[in-house]
């Protein structure tokens, strides 16, 4: 588009001004940009202009200040500015769980605390209070966009909303009943309902979250399927998280958990496996075939002792990876600066290779690789003009992070979630200066702690 060229007269004299600049909500000018994008530029420094929900301009703050004008000017001096972060799989209200039993095996931990707590504390009030702390605890750790599933995700969906951050979300459907569902069917006819819901919402992604192979049966599985393809909604499904996972597929349908769904015409675009711990070469080529995303969940895979995923050869395999929390139950916080630097840590151990999981793998993993493994990269993922304007401001002055002369080194080995100064989401400002703008930090804690003394009385504790 032309420049506007100004024409101002003065004294019956025409004098051509500078052309106009435009006008645009917000700029974040001043810091460190690291736009993950495909060139991995780094602007030092840089500045970020907003048009509503928008990123119009990435660029030096002179050029950006040439062409723009701001109603809002963040400085951000001293700090870096980054996409925010994409957790690709958790079940936030769980954060009401957080504690509650640890050092224990998957299965046991599940069938002895988990499920029960979850049959007699769950309810939409439970699940709003949860999810609030956990929007809290995400926007002040510069979580922009999170994969859930969950019960009641309708809920989840409303608070999130409310809290102006974004979604994928996927309604359970699980064999057994459960608090919003006393069978399948009824879970399927929920997800329906959740799908029409929030279609074409701006925040709310809707999915079907069929929980995993071994909790639901082959025409389930199928239906959820089925139902997801009709919406053209995402897929969200637990997959070989454990070892015991293989072994009862092997036993009931003689292959891996992975080409069973195959087998049962499961896999598609926009799916997204979370953990794939156990995966064979041949499973991770049937995943990379179908463009299926995994998400990584370095803290649960370790607390649980569930194993190491293979991450670096399914990032050669092409798979997009993601990196997931999980429920804050199995690890116990939310922080995606901790999982960038557990997923890092965990792949040079596993491998014996320094290499394995540089800093800028890990930072793709949380930004742009999430946002592939969950079909969104041509909105979020990176910080370039036409995107959504989903971007968090990271202070870089602590005694922790001096001196400082890698960006990307320090946001993945010394920087922490309460690092996090600014959260913006879709153009909105979601915490300015570390003050929350949507939540109202003392009314979520102390609901969230009135909420722990049910699930204490439920569990005996
Ligand atoms: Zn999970």
């Amino acid at each position: 588009m032309l420049a506007r060229i100004c024409a101002i007269v003065i004294a019956g004299s025409v004098v051509f001004a500078q052309p106009a600049r435009r006008t645009v909500t917000l700029i974040v000018t001043g810091g460190t940009v690291v736009t993950m994008d495909a060139a991995g530029r780094v602007l030092t420094p840089g500045a970020v202009a907003i048009d509503g929900r928008d990123i119009v301009a990435v660029d030096a703050p002179e050029a950006v200040a040439g062409r723009f004008q701001a109603r809002e000017t963040i400085d951000a001096t001293g700090q870096i500015v980054m996409p925010g972060l994409i957790n690709t799989h958790t079940h936030a209200p769980m954060v009401l769980y957080r504690g509650l039993a640890d050092d224990l095996a998957l299965m046991e931990w599940l069938q002895k605390y988990i499920f029960p707590a979850e049959a007699k504390t769950v309810s939409p009030e439970f699940v709003r209070a949860g999810t609030r702390l956990a929007a809290l605890e995400m926007i002040q750790s510069g979580t922009t966009t999170y994969a859930d599933m969950y019960y009641f995700e309708e809920e989840i969906a409303q608070v999130t909303k409310d809290a102006g951050l974004r979604g994928v979300l996927g309604q359970t459907i699980i064999q057994f009943p459960v608090p919003d569902a006393k069978t399948p069917s009824e879970g399927l006819a929920r997800a329906d309902a959740f799908l029409k819901q929030f279609a074409n919402d701006e925040l709310i992604v809707p999915a079907v979250a069929p929980h995993a192979m071994y909790t639901l049966d082959t025409a389930t599985l199928k239906a959820a399927r089925a139902l997801a393809d009709r919406h053209r909604a995402p897929v969200l499904i637990h997959l070989s998280e454990t070892a015991d996972e293989g072994k009862t597929s092997r036993e009931k349908y003689k292959v891996s958990p992975t080409q069973y769904l195959e087998s049962i015409g499961f896999w598609g675009p926009r799916t997204l496996a979370a953990h794939g711990v156990w995966l064979s070469q041949a499973d991770i080529q049937i995943l990379a075939r179908r463009k299926v995303g995994v998400s990584h969940n370095p803290e649960s895979n370790m607390k649980l002792a569930s194993g190491m995923a293979k991450v670096v050869a399914m990032r050669t395999a092409g798979i997009a990876v993601g990196l997931g929390t999980d429920g804050a139950a199995s690890n116990n916080d939310l922080d995606m600066f901790e999982a960038m630097r557990q997923a890092a840590f965990l792949a040079k151990l596993q491998t014996n290779d320094p290499r394995a999981i540089p800093a800028k793998a890990a930072l793709e993993m949380a930004t742009i690789q999430g946002a592939r493994a969950l079909g969104m990269e041509s909105r979020i993922g990176s910080l370039e003009a036409a995107k959504r304007a989903d971007l968090i401001v990271v202070s870089m002055t602590s005694a922790r992070q001096t001196p400082l002369y890698d960006p990307l080194s320090h946001l993945v080995y010394t920087t922490r979630g309460d690092d996090v100064k600014t959260t913006i989401v879709n153009g909105r400002v979601l915490m300015r200066d570390r003050k929350m703008q949507t939540l109202r930090e003392a009314d979520v804690l102390a609901e969230a702690r009135t909420f722990a003394s049910r699930v204490r009385a439920a569990v005996g504790k």
